[in-house]
């Protein structure tokens, strides 16, 4: 049986990493997520095991003592971190494991792991990102400011990832994943351009 992939997927918070995932998960049987580790409080909705491990700062930090932990990062006031087992089990079992991870922990893993399938969601405005970030309501509009400012910064490492995606439509998305997964897709030709003009249009 072949090994798995490792396959990275980031981008601004509010960008629709989780719906993009999911819709992998139902349309490609050979792709599982990876099931962070995660300090912060369970929201509505989460369950443990599914959407995390919700663990305590004790726990996490004897993880990371131990080396358990292929990536880990600090965002928004919570841990976060790639349990290594769990992801080299499934790999060993020949799935393509995806990791939906912020952009430090995103470089971690690029650095330490070979051929790393790295992908970064860019949104088609920035307007419709903050939107997004407003409305979902998840935090107060405070927070969702706060996260929209870290977008700002955070799009300019679309860069250093393999392959970037315009996150517009879920299906074309879920489509340029899977043309990846076969070889067949090309990164935008106006990339540089993009990333300039989501710059120059964000108003803070
Ligand atoms: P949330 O709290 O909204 O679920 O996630 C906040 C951020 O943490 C998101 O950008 C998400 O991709 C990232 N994240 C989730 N799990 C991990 C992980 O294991 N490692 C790292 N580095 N980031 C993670």
């Amino acid at each position: 049986m072949n090994k798995g992939r490792l396959i990275v997927i980031s981008g601004p918070s509010g960008i629709g990493k989780g719906t993009v995932c999911k819709e992998l998960f139902k349309v490609d049987e050979s792709l599982v997520p990876s099931i962070s580790w995660t300090t912060r409080e369970r929201r509505k909705g989460e369950e443990e095991g599914i959407t995390y491990f919700y663990r305590t700062d004790e726990e996490f930090d004897r993880m990371i003592a131990s080396g358990g932990f292929l990536e880990y990062a600090g965002i928004y006031g919570g841990r976060y971190g790639t349990p290594r087992d769990y992801v080299e089990k499934r790999m060993a079992e020949g799935k393509n494991v995806i990791l939906e991870i912020e952009t430090k922990g995103a470089m971690e893993v690029m650095r330490k792991a070979e051929d790393v399938c790295s992908i970064y969601l860019l949104p088609p405005t920035m307007r419709v990102l903050r939107d997004r970030l407003v409305s979902r309501g998840r935090e107060g509009y405070e927070k969702a400011m706060e996260r929209f400012r870290c977008a700002y910064d955070e799009i300019d490492l679309a860069r250093a990832y393999r392959y970037v995606i315009v996150n517009e439509k879920l299906e074309d998305t879920v489509q340029s994943i899977e043309d990846i997964l076969h070889g067949e897709y090309q990164n935008p030709a106006d990339l540089e351009e993009r990333i300039k003009t989501l710059k120059e249009e964000t108003e803070l």
